[in-house]
């Protein structure tokens, strides 16, 4: 596992760098895609069909992973058509990877999935059906596995006592609960800061991911803030442009305005707020494509 030490910000801070995670084009979406792979490949399925923005880091790993395995890639992306044919990032990447492209507006995704599923099916595809964010049990597990993995490096004794990270879906924060539950460290805080819902939706699509491992898993360990939403989901106005430039010219970091930034900014203004101190831990889940664009 890949992880940093910065400065001075507000103390030494440990960054775990899923941003460089070497799979797929990194991010939390190529680690959680490592683990859906594997159910894929167990199903024999030859087809995904899955959905996203036009700028979507999880559609990007999905059209690379059936590029990479020979599968059919099916996309049904919302937003703005004509932007995802001129813009680079995460859109240029799964245009190079020939996946299939559907525009939909959003409340049409569940039919159009559904109807994906179905015509590839009778083209003699055996296609399997991914969640947006990779957003399943898989998903979720293999946080559970990144927590293990990044323990048993650091060392039992270098608990952290708050993790601060970007929630969307809710699936990673789910599986960072999940696996320090695994390893014990019961007194570690784990602060989602959301990047497009409100406090109560957020909570209840962690809980509903930790349900997928733990159906026992008790609601009042899930720390969710929507302070930091910036206007909404994809929104940056200059304060937060500025701060990502800040951070990237004094600590080298590369924070992109739609998600890490948002979380960023947030940890820093709870540390100040909540005066939390101890051992804080920003887990970086990517997003480097989301400033190339
Ligand atoms: C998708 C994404 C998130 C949110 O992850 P969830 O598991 O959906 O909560 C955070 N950061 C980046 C860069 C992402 O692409």
């Amino acid at each position: 596992m890949n992880y940093s030490w910065i400065k001075n910000q507000p103390d030494d801070l440990l960054i775990v760098r899923d941003d460089l995670y070497p799979f797929l084009g990194g991010g939390n979406k190529g680690r959680k895609m490592l683990s859906v792979l594997k159910e894929v490949e167990s199903r024999n399925c030859n087809a995904i069909v899955t959905t996203g923005g036009i700028q979507s880091n999880h559609c990007r790993v999905v059209a690379l992973a059936c590029a990479q395995h020979g599968w059919k890639c099916h996309l049904i992306l919302h937003g703005n058509k004509e932007a995802f044919y001129n813009q680079k990032g995460n859109a240029l990447i799964m245009r190079m990877c020939g996946a299939a492209i559907q525009f939909v507006e959003p409340q049409d995704i569940g039919l159009a999935m559904d109807l994906a599923m179905e015509n590839l099916s009778q083209d003699g595809y055996s296609p399997y059906y991914l969640y947006g964010g990779g957003h399943n049990k898989a998903g979720v597990e293999a946080y559970v596995e990144a927590v293990k993995e990044f323990s048993a490096e650091l060392g039992l004794n270098k608990q952290p006592d708050h993790i601060f990270l970007a929630s969307g879906t809710g699936s990673t924060q789910a599986g960072i609960l999940l696996g320090l539950e695994a390893i014990g460290w019961n007194q570690t805080k784990v602060h989602g800061i959301s990047v497009a819902r409100n406090q109560e939706r957020g909570i209840g699509a962690v809980l509903e991911a930790t349900h997928f491992i733990n159906p026992e898993f008790d609601a009042s360990k899930i720390l969710f803030y929507d302070d930091y939403l910036f206007g909404g989901y994809g929104l940056h106005p200059a304060e937060l442009n500025d701060f990502t430039m800040t951070v990237a010219r004094d600590s080298g970091i590369i924070l992109d305005t739609t998600y890490t930034g948002k979380a960023y900014y947030g940890m820093l203004d709870l540390i100040k707020r909540k005066k939390l101190s101890g051992n804080v831990l920003f887990w970086h889940t990517g997003g480097l494509l989301n400033v190339m664009c």
